[in-house]
């Protein structure tokens, strides 16, 4: 491919943004269509709470869980509510928070790493990995596809070359 050695541009948040809401609709798509005896019932409801519950933020144009607010009728004072998230694995957005959370705690372990001097030449790589959105039978072979791959990949970072010799030799 011509434009393999091309490094990547950088998705939007509203590109992003709007590859959340589409994941969200294959998943809810396969799951309705799966769902035998209700099955599915509690997961479709909870990611149909999740999907309209985040925004891009035009102040940081940022993608955030939205703060919801409502007004009590009873006292008339203004109430948030907690953010809400479903917390299913399955769901693509609350994948997207969690995933966010984990890249900013590699970061910050990779910086204090570069700052001593003994891993200064230390390079870590970040891997992640993700299934796209596929029918709940498929699971298996695909973990499973996933776990082939990634033995494949851990063998790479171990070569045995002369220069790792010597150092084991002294
Ligand atoms: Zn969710």
């Amino acid at each position: 491919m011509a434009n393999k050695h091309k490094k990547k541009a950088r998705k939007t948040p509203q590109q992003i943004f709007t590859e959340i809401q589409n994941d969200v609709d294959t998943v809810l798509k396969i799951l309705k269509s799966n769902n035998f005896n209700g099955k599915y019932r509690e997961t479709i409801l909870k990611l149909e709470d999740c999907r309209p519950n985040i925004w891009i933020n035009p102040k940081n144009n940022r993608i955030e869980r939205k703060q919801s607010i409502r007004i009590n009728p009873k006292t008339n004072l203004t109430e948030y509510h907690p953010k809400y998230h479903c917390g299913k694995p399955i769901c693509p957005v609350c994948s997207f928070f969690k995933n966010r959370i984990e890249v900013k705690k590699f970061y910050q372990t990779y910086q204090t790493l570069k700052a001593k001097p003994e891993f200064k030449k230390a390079k870590l790589w970040l891997l992640t990995l993700k299934l796209p959105p596929h029918h709940p039978l498929d699971t298996r072979d695909q973990i499973e596809f996933i776990n082939k791959a990634f033995r494949k990949f851990w063998r790479y970072t171990q070569p045995k070359n002369s220069t790792q010799i010597e150092q084991i030799k002294r």
